[in-house]
């Protein structure tokens, strides 16, 4: 199978260190595998897309040697394909409507999950209110994947074999939101089936999602990708992750191959003399090719 692998940034601000080592590690991972790296705008979340950071992020790739292949996609234009899956999923009763609050949500999960081992961060499980029917004088607001009993296991290349069973650590997750906008799960899953996608690497902190969008993925007839999720850059001052939330600061592209090797360093090498970020690369695609193929 021909590799192809992806960068999906969700356009909320500019690339960051932090990001830019899930940008770095992808396109190294595909070029060392002779695959194509393509280029996907994840602005499905439309209040958190901002306008105009999509053209600021290619031009950073750009700047820094990334060039991805073919054409770019935005998910923002692809709502008829969501709604395909949708209906799809739909069609063989998978889905159901849920009319719970945020708040409801939040105190059934406190009360189902003590001492249920949950995976890494805040999130609760959806305790399953809505699964047999809404109650009565409710209304739908999200929608939700019936997911089946099970442990969901699955290697990652970087941190080895991952275990989750979504079921109970999840539960039954939106596909599509309140507001009326597709899930981040839906989107990511059909457009890596629908791309092709052979190979994700992305940061450390999607991997609690990666048990979910493999069961996701099945469920749509699709062959889940192979993952690895390499490390997140953590800010020295708060030691929480680098985020444009937690106000990153922006990437130097006046010294490319300086701010390449941070990102290469940050991935566990040691830095590269190279004058350009082409040199840089090539460079770096051997190392990586040696490391990790
Ligand atoms: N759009 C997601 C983000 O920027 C990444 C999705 C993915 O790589 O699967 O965090």
């Amino acid at each position: 199978m021909t590799y192809v692998g992806r960068f999906a940034p969700s356009p909320s601000g500019p690339l960051h260190a932090g990001s830019l080592v899930a940008a770095l590690a992808s396109y190294l991972d595909a070029r060392a595998a002779g695959g194509r790296w393509l280029l996907r705008i994840e602005d499905v979340d439309k209040p958190r897309s901002v306008p105009g950071a999509d053209r600021v992020i290619m031009g950073q790739l750009e700047a820094l040697g990334l060039h991805w292949d073919g054409e770019v996609i935005w998910q923002s234009a692809r709502d008829a394909v969501y709604q395909h899956a949708f209906d799809d999923l739909a069609a063989r009763g998978l889905i159901y409507g849920c009319g719970c609050t945020r708040r409801e949500i939040a105190e059934a999960a406190d009360a189902r999950t003590q001492g249920v081992d949950i995976l890494a961060d805040s999130e609760r499980p959806y305790a399953g209110t809505c699964r047999h029917g809404l109650p009565p004088g409710r209304a739908a607001r999200a929608w939700r994947l019936r997911v089946p009993a099970g442990i969901e296991v699955f290697e990652d290349r970087w941190l080895g074999q991952q275990r989750q069973d979504v079921a109970r650590a999840v539960g039954d997750f939106v596909l599509r939101r309140a507001d009326g906008l597709w899930a981040y799960q839906l989107a990511v899953v059909v457009d890596d089936g629908a791309q092709n996608v052979t190979d994700v690497v992305r940061g450390a902190d999607l991997l609690t999602s990666t048990a979910r969008q493999h069961v996701l993925a099945r469920m749509l007839g699709l062959t889940p990708p192979r993952v690895m999720h390499v490390p997140l850059i953590l800010d020295p001052r708060t030691g929480l992750k680098l985020s444009k939330q937690n106000h990153a600061p922006a990437l130097d592209l006046t010294q490319p191959v300086v701010t390449l090797n941070q990102a290469w360093q940050a991935l566990g090498f040691t830095p590269l003399t190279a004058s350009h970020p082409e040199t840089f690369l090539r460079a770096a695609c051997a190392a990586w090719a040696a490391r990790w193929r």
